[in-house]
């Protein structure tokens, strides 16, 4: 299957989560701007260097830091693919539409009280991205990634105060993208409540009646 889908839905839905089992499972490849900006971030690039201080604060880092990454990534593809965090804004789907056509957006659909809950208590590899739950995905062995076992650490931008900023900059700027998306005829929308394997086969399914 070489569809381009876009994972849409609140931080905290579990993009995330269920994009790498997606992409383990179905061959796609993963291109997420929140992992490609953290690890520009971590490597101090100029690119990481512009970012921080709007991550760090919940807020969109501008079009002009993520749109090329995204475009250069996706000429580099070969197959499926899955876009996990953009796009974010109305702007960043019109400018994605511009260089590739997208199959299909699945809206992973979360009652927003869970999801301070949820983010709050989320530990990241530092390797490899993967995460975790606290209660409901721990890790195997203390803080150590499951996968690599890479150390597990909690991302700057997951304290409660940036979350909710981070849920109002997505209430503003990435809900629109749903209507966008509707009107294309290419939404669907996922119960994302209940636990991960739960979630993963209800997109699965809506993948398979692409
Ligand atoms: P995420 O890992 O998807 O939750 O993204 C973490 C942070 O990276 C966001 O809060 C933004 O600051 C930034 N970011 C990620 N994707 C985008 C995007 N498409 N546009 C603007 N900022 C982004």
């Amino acid at each position: 299957m070489d569809l381009k889908i876009v994972l849409l839905g609140p931080p905290g839905s579990g993009k995330g989560t269920q994009t790498e089992r997606l992409c383990a499972e179905l061959g796609f490849t993963k291109i997420s701007t929140g992992d490609l900006l953290r690890e520009a971030v971590r490597n101090n690039t100029p690119l990481g260097v512009k970012a921080k201080g709007y991550m760090d604060s919940g807020k969109l880092v501008p079009n002009e830091l993520v749109v090329d990454l995204v475009k250069e990534k996706l000429k580099a593809v070969k197959g499926g693919v899955i876009l996990d965090g953009f796009p974010r804004s109305l702007e960043q789907a019109q400018l994605l539409d511009k260089f590739t056509k997208v199959d299909l957006v699945v809206d992973i659909v979360v009652n927003e009280d869970n999801l301070v809950k949820r983010l709050t208590m989320r530990r990241t590899c530092k390797d490899c991205s993967c995460v975790y739950h606290l209660e409901y995905n721990p890790p195997k062995v203390g803080d150590e990634c499951d996968k690599c076992h890479g150390p597990l650490y909690q991302r700057s931008d997951d304290t409660e105060r940036t979350v909710r900023e981070r849920l109002n900059v997505y209430k503003e700027s990435t809900l629109p993208l749903t209507k966008y998306y509707q009107e294309k005829g290419i939404l669907k929308q996922v119960d994302g409540e209940g636990d991960i394997a739960e979630v993963y086969k209800r997109i699965l399914k809506a993948i398979k009646a692409k």
